[in-house]
């Protein structure tokens, strides 16, 4: 076993994480306020290789494991936890659909994905399906060689600045997974509409909902085979969900590092808060939680690179990096005592951003149905899994 980074790993690990201090974090606070996107950041990203990372040269990508990718999304979410949701994790799933797609689709879409030119969107869920996404009702009808879509989804991250969207629609009447075909609509297309949530958190990667108006798209923009779009976007939760942890769990360490700072300074009864029992120990046990869930997210993208199955570890980090992420944030807010609670410090925006990731891409809930169904088997799942 060995823990080591390669000598291109470190590189790519120091220049992202110079990336997150000098360009996302001086900026965090502002993009929520304003609810920007940082577009122009977004295409540094792309020049510097960070889009996609995992699209294999043959595609345009680079072609780095899964652990470097993990690598990257955990270094910029030191300097903002929610942009890497839409450019990391989302960016991702779109991404590895992409080089599914034909010669056409990865011309007009994956090259100035992977450049940064241009923002894509993950569309799965709608207003009647979340947790049972494969129950998604969205309509795709095949007229000549075109395809007629109809529906909404919601719920989807960056859907207001994506310049195309990743849409899974129904190519066979149902309500299960089976039938579910994969597109790509550009988000200019006659009858494509948006609308914005207001949301908790992650304010620059604005949320919303996508109408789909008879918007036709041509054959080509179809991904994979029709009816079998289903589990390709399941093969891609595997990886993005792993990245989302990464993400939750480099705003909670930095909090903790920062909270350590304070302790160390801050004095109560004539002497520094951290010598106190009470202020030190919670601090370790979230260190010691967050390292070993980490540690758990590398050997699960480490797994995948191995081409071994990550599917137990993806749902065992899933439930347990956010929730631990959180728990740690909301006592770093504590242990700063007043000045922990307001907009001054950036732990109350973490701690907004950070809980999202409870949600995205699954919740605990149904992370543990999978854990469950990986160790007991499909019969004991308490449904009828699609
Ligand atoms: C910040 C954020 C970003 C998102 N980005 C995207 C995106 O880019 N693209 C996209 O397609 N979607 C996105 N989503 C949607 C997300 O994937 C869904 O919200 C999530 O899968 C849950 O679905 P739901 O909201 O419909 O909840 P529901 O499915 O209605 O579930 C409600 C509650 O019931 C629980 N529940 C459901 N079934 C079971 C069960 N069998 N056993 C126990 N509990 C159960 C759930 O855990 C949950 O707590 C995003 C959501 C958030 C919050």
């Amino acid at each position: 076993m060995d823990f080591e980074l390669s000598k291109e790993q470190k590189m790519i690990q120091k220049e992202s994480r110079r990336f997150a201090q000098e360009e996302l974090a001086p900026r965090y606070s502002q993009w929520d306020r304003e609810k920007t996107y940082p577009r122009n950041l977004v295409k540094k990203m792309g020049e510097l290789g960070f889009i996609g990372m995992s699209v294999g040269k043959q595609n345009g990508g680079l072609g780095e494991s899964y652990v470097t990718e993990g690598i990257v999304c955990e270094e910029l979410s030191r300097g903002d936890c929610s942009l890497p949701m839409s450019t990391q994790v989302a960016g991702h799933l779109c991404a590895g659909l992409l080089e599914q797609g034909g010669k056409e689709a990865k011309k007009a879409f994956l090259e100035p994905f992977l450049a940064g030119e241009q923002i894509c969107a993950f569309c799965i869920t709608e207003p009647g399906s979340g947790t049972d996404a494969g129950a998604l009702q969205t309509r795709a009808e095949k007229k000549g060689n075109t395809y007629i879509l109809n529906g909404e989804k919601s719920g989807i991250t960056a859907i207001m600045d994506a310049d195309f969207a990743l849409v899974f629609a129904r190519t066979e009447p149902g309500a299960t997974a089976k039938g579910v075909s994969c597109f790509v609509v550009p988000c200019n297309l006659p009858g494509v509409s948006t609308q914005a949530y207001e949301d908790l958190g992650c304010n620059a990667i604005v949320r919303g909902s996508l109408f789909l108006q008879n918007v036709e798209i041509p054959e080509s923009y179809r991904i994979g085979e029709e009816g079998k779009g289903f589990k390709l976007a399941m093969r891609g939760f595997d990886i993005s969900r792993i990245f989302l942890c990464l993400e939750a769990i480099s705003p909670a360490l930095v909090s903790l590092h920062e909270t350590i700072e304070h302790v160390k300074k801050r004095e109560a009864f004539g002497r520094p808060l951290a010598t106190f029992e009470g202020v030190s120990f919670p601090i370790v046990e979230h260190l010691s939680l967050l390292e070993a869930v980490r540690l758990l997210c590398y050997k699960a993208l480490w797994l995948r690179d191995q081409g071994l199955p990550s599917t137990k570890e993806a749902g065992m980090v899933k439930w347990m990096a956010p929730r631990f992420s959180t728990n740690a944030i909301r006592d770093c807010i504590v242990l700063h005592g007043h000045y922990g609670y307001t907009k001054e410090y950036p732990l109350e925006q973490r701690l907004r951003d950070v809980l999202a990731i409870e949600i995205a891409d699954g919740t605990p809930q149904v992370s543990k149905l999978v854990v469950q169904r990986e160790f007991m088997g499909r019969n004991f799942l308490p449904y009828n899994y699609r």
